[in-house]
C-alpha cells in the first residue's frame, strides 16, 4: 500500500455553498486552498430544482447550475480540488492531519494531508424514519419506491400515487415537485400544522393534486423488490387508529443531520451534532479549526447563510495565519 503526502495552509472539507465560498475568499487571499470533496460534491443544492431565494438571480436558478457557478469562481482563482473520503483526522497539533484512502488501478493509496488551518463545511445529510422497508435494497425498498430526493427520482413516478413524509420546507418542496409527475401526492405529517414557510404551505394546501394527512405517523413501508412499494402502514396519533394506505412511492423529507461524526472526538458539538462556534466567529474549540455552513448552523440553514459563514471562515483562517504563522516553519519537522 503506498502513501501520498500534501501540505497546505488552508484545507476546506466540503464543496457546498459554504466550502466553495470559503475557497473563493481563501484563494483570492492567495492561500492556495485545497477543497476536499466528499461523496456528495456540491452539497444539497445539487439535488434541488429551482432556487428562487438566492440573491442575484431575479428569475431563479437551478441548484446544480448555481453550484457550477460557485465552483467555476473558485477555480478561477486556482483553488485545488480533491475527490477523496477522509476517514480520520488528528487535530491534536498544527499542522493538523487528515487521512483518506483512494483506490487507483486497484491499488489502495493512503492520502495524508497536513494543513495549518482547517475549514469544516461538511454540511448535512437527509434523515430517515428508521422504519421497516425504508433501508436501501437489499434490506429494504430504498431504490424500489423509497427515496429522500424527489428531484433525483421524481421522474420514475409518472402517473403514480406517492406520499411525502414531513412538514417542513423540504417536504413542501418535494410534494410540489412531485405533482409534475405523480397523479396524486399525499403529504403525511405527524402534527396538525406545518412548520414550513407560509408561502410554501399555501402552495401545497392550494394544490389540486395534493392531499394532506394530519396527525399521522408512518410505521412501515410495504411491498417487495418485484412489486416495488405497494403501500404504507400508518397510525393516526390522535385516535390510535391503524390502517394501510396504498401508494407506489414514499419520499422521506424530515430534515437533515449534520455530517460531523469525524470530529466528535475533537470538537465541541451540540446535542444533535452541530459544531459549536464561538460568538459571531466560525472558530471552534481548537485554534486554527473553523466551521461553516450546515455543519455548524442549526438555525438558518440556507444556501445564502452557508455562503456567508464560508466567507467568514476564510477570513477567520486568513487572520489566524497572519497572527500565528505556519507551525511547519516554527518547529523542526522532517518535511
Ligand atoms: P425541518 O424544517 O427540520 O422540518 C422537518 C419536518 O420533518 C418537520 O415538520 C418535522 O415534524 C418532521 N419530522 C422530523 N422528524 C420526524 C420523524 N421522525 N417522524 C415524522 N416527522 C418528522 O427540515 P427541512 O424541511 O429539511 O428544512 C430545513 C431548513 O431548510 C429550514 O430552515 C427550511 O426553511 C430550509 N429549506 C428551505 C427551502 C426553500 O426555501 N426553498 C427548501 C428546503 C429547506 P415537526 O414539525 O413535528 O417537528
Amino acid at each position: 500500500m503506498s502513501q501520498t503526502e500534501t501540505y497546505k495552509k488552508v484545507v476546506i472539507l466540503g464543496s457546498g455553498p459554504a466550502g466553495l465560498t470559503a475557497a473563493i475568499y481563501a484563494s483570492r487571499a492567495q492561500l492556495e486552498p485545497l477543497v476536499v470533496q466528499g461523496p456528495e460534491p456540491g452539497g444539497q443544492l445539487m439535488i434541488t430544482t429551482d432556487v428562487e431565494n438566492y440573491p442575484g438571480f431575479a428569475d431563479g436558478i437551478m441548484g446544480p447550475e448555481l453550484m457550477q457557478q460557485f465552483r467555476a469562481q473558485a477555480e478561477r482563482f486556482e483553488t485545488e480540488f480533491l475527490n477523496i473520503w477522509i476517514d480520520k483526522v488528528d487535530l491534536s497539533e498544527r499542522p493538523f492531519t487528515l487521512y483518506g484512502k483512494e483506490s487507483v488501478d486497484s491499488e489502495e493509496i493512503t492520502t495524508i494531508i497536513k494543513t495549518e488551518t482547517l475549514i469544516i463545511s461538511t454540511g448535512a445529510s437527509a434523515k430517515w424514519l428508521g422504519i421497516p422497508g425504508e433501508a436501501p435494497a437489499p434490506e429494504g425498498l430504498g431504490g424500489y419506491g423509497v427515496s429522500a430526493c424527489a428531484t433525483c427520482d421524481g421522474f420514475f413516478f409518472r402517473g403514480k400515487n406517492v406520499v411525502v413524509v414531513g412538514g417542513g420546507d423540504t417536504a413542501m418542496e418535494e410534494a410540489l415537485f412531485l405533482t409534475r409527475f405523480a397523479t396524486k401526492v399525499t403529504v403525511i405529517h405527524r402534527r396538525d400544522g406545518f412548520r414550513a414557510s407560509k408561502i410554501m404551505q399555501e402552495r401545497v394546501k392550494g394544490h389540486e393534486k395534493i392531499d394532506i394527512l394530519w396527525n399521522t405517523e408512518v410505521n412501515e413501508i410495504l411491498g417487495t423488490k418485484e412489486t416495488g412499494v405497494t403501500g404504507i402502514k400508518i397510525t393516526n396519533n390522535e385516535t390510535n387508529e391503524e390502517s394501510e394506505f396504498p401508494c407506489e412511492g414514499v419520499f422521506i423529507a424530515i430534515g437533515h443531520k449534520p455530517n460531523t461524526e469525524l470530529f466528535k472526538d475533537w470538537l465541541e458539538l451540540n446535542e444533535v451534532g452541530y459544531i459549536q462556534t464561538a460568538g459571531r466567529t466560525t472558530e471552534t474549540n481548537i485554534e486554527g479549526v473553523f466551521a461553516s455552513g450546515d455543519a455548524q448552523d442549526h438555525y438558518y440553514r440556507q444556501a445564502v447563510t452557508a455562503a456567508g459563514t464560508g466567507c467568514m471562515a476564510a477570513i477567520d483562517a486568513e487572520r489566524f495565519l497572519a497572527e500565528h504563522g505556519e507551525a511547519k516553519k516554527q518547529t523542526a519537522t522532517n518535511w
